[in-house]
């Protein structure tokens, strides 16, 4: 966790796999610009044994808690770029749609359509295990909202949150995203 004084060029232990077990999972910390992130640090893994692989990155600078608001109102709305970093976290209460920050969340760029296309994957795949028609039914109606919602025909708010101010809305009219500071609920 926490973040050195110092700040080593590179840095390599050794842990244990989380998919074959064995102690010959290599990580790797170093620190590096990434576009539209700034600084940050960069946790690589790799296991010699059965080569699982996985990375992840976190800013080191800090602007401090910001949250950013957009209200979609016309189809071009669809298109603001959202930038989301691992502390980020995507809300649009219209849809129930929650993007928590997580192992499983990492930096991602993409735009309001991206964000309703990444939840529509999400909702297919739960689809193939529900057995009820019932649960079927409710998801297949989620499913036509969020078409309706790609296709501008419905107005929603997307909300990004991010402690480390990095994630954020980018729209090509300023005015359009509200830029506010607020306080994180302790975790
Ligand atoms: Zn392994």
């Amino acid at each position: 966790m926490g973040r050195d004084s110092k700040e080593p060029e590179i840095f390599v232990a050794k842990d244990v796999c989380p998919v074959c077990g064995k102690n010959s999972l290599e990580l790797r910390w170093s620190e590096t610009e990434i576009p539209s992130f700034g600084r940050c640090i960069l946790l690589s893994m790799k296991c010699e044994s059965c080569g699982y692989k996985s990375s992840t990155s976190w800013p080191l600078s800090s602007k401090g808690p910001i949250r950013y608001v957009l209200a979609v109102e016309n189809p071009k709305d669809i298109y603001a770029k959202i930038v989301k970093s691992p502390t980020g976290t995507i809300k649009i209460p219209e849809l129930s749609i929650l993007i928590k920050p997580g192992p499983s969340s990492n930096s991602f760029i993409t735009n309001v359509e991206g964000i309703l296309e990444r939840v529509k994957r999400a909702i297919m795949a739960l689809l193939f295990g529900v057995e009820s028609e019932e649960e079927r039914k409710k998801y297949q109606e989620y499913l036509q909202t969020l078409e309706k919602a790609k296709r501008g025909e419905m107005k929603f708010t997307v909300i990004v949150e991010d402690p480390y101010g990095i994630s954020r809305i980018e729209h090509e009219d300023r005015e359009k995203v509200r830029e506010e500071k607020y306080h994180p609920k302790n975790e």
